[in-house]
């Protein structure tokens, strides 16, 4: 492959892990991807990977979608009606991230109970849900995130999602995942993908994040819902023709980069080891692939640091005046993290 398909010219790029190119595996199964056209469900290998994820997740459908952004807000037009009601973390993607897609597109109200990350309380959630038939907007569902992304890539224990299921049974409402990251939590912890996939009606998985295709989420549920899924994503202008090709990258990235994650969640580690003297980080919370900084102590502010470091070769992310990010993936190295800690830690004394 020519080495300016990926050369990154010695920067660490820690922004996100949205920003992996396509290794040379990847563009070989892209390549070589057999295709037709997606929107008559023709395409071999976009049906093989819906069927392939669907399975691992124990349920009986999936449908790829051009974002996880539209995968959630598919799956939130079929749990929730509109008119209906949401419940989510205010810090959620769905809340935080999706300009205001679930009101805009599904008609849906939503109700948040607090920044609280991956710290859920599911008897505060089971307080706030409102029955049908009185004088108030009734609960459809409630939409959790696994790793919670806000709250520093946290992971939602298993037994925490059980309790919060019980209370969705108990109150006849949906329970939906934003699985951006779900990937992370499976080899963090060691839960099964579909020991996960059980507790949800609806799930969104993500392929193009630390899993390393361009392109590519899917929604994960009943063949029913995953019927109506199709004419949602058809709606919102999401029907892809030869998308095979993408779908090949996805099947590449879960073939190959979902155990490889371990090495992502020990580089943040190191990441947030090397900088806890400063004080900006606690690396007992960093559980995944994800490291926050918090800079409210700090003399420089997120972008002041973010420009500092960028200049030295180290891209971070400033996601609020006094809080960076960085984050380990496919195109981070050893000696990328090597390169960022020294950077930082100039920086930061
Ligand atoms: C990235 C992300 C998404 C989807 O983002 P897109 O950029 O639309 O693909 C959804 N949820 C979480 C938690 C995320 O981190």
């Amino acid at each position: 492959m020519p080495a300016d398909l990926r050369s990154t010219d010695r920067i660490a790029d820690l922004r996100s892990d949205t920003v992996t190119r396509p290794t040379a595996g990847m563009r070989e199964a892209i390549a070589t991807a057999a295709v037709g056209d997606d929107v008559f469900g023709d395409d071999p290998t976009v049906n093989a990977l819906e069927n392939h994820v669907a399975a691992l997740f124990g349920h009986e459908a999936a449908l790829f979608a051009p974002s996880g952004t539209m995968a959630n807000q598919i799956a939130l037009q079929l749990v929730a009606p509109p008119g209906g009601e949401l419940l989510a973390g205010a810090d959620a993607h769905v809340v935080t991230y999706e300009l205001g897609a679930a009101a805009v597109y599904g008609g849906i109200s939503t109700r948040t109970w607090g920044s609280d990350g991956a710290q859920l309380d599911p008897e505060r959630i089971a307080a706030m849900i409102r029955p049908a038939g009185y004088p108030s907007v009734p609960t459809s569902a409630i939409a959790v995130e696994q790793t919670h992304n806000l709250g520093g890539g946290g992971v939602v224990p298993l037994s925490v999602l059980r309790d919060l299921r019980a209370v969705a049974d108990a109150h006849g409402v949906a329970l939906h995942c934003d699985g951006a990251r779900i990937w992370h939590a499976h080899v963090a912890d060691g839960v099964p993908l579909a020991e996960y996939g059980a507790l949800f009606d609806t799930l969104s998985v993500c392929l193009s994040k630390g899993l390393g295709a361009p392109v590519g989420s899917l929604v994960v549920g009943s063949r029913e819902r995953i019927t109506r899924a199709r004419a949602i994503r058809k709606r919102m202008g999401g029907g892809m023709r030869q998308a095979g090709l993408l779908a090949a990258a996805g099947r590449y990235a879960l073939d190959h980069h979902v155990q490889r994650l371990a090495a992502d969640h020990e580089r943040a580690h190191r990441i947030a080891e090397a900088l806890a003297e400063f004080g900006v980080v606690e690396p007992a919370r960093v559980r995944t692939n994800l490291v926050p900084l918090d800079l409210s102590k700090s003399a420089l502010d997120a972008p002041t640091l973010a420009a500092e470091a960028a200049e030295r070769g180290v891209l971070i992310a400033a996601m609020l005046p006094r809080t960076a990010r960085l984050v380990t993936h496919l195109d981070v190295d050893d000696e990328a993290v090597d390169h960022a800690i020294n950077v930082l830690s100039d920086l930061l004394a």
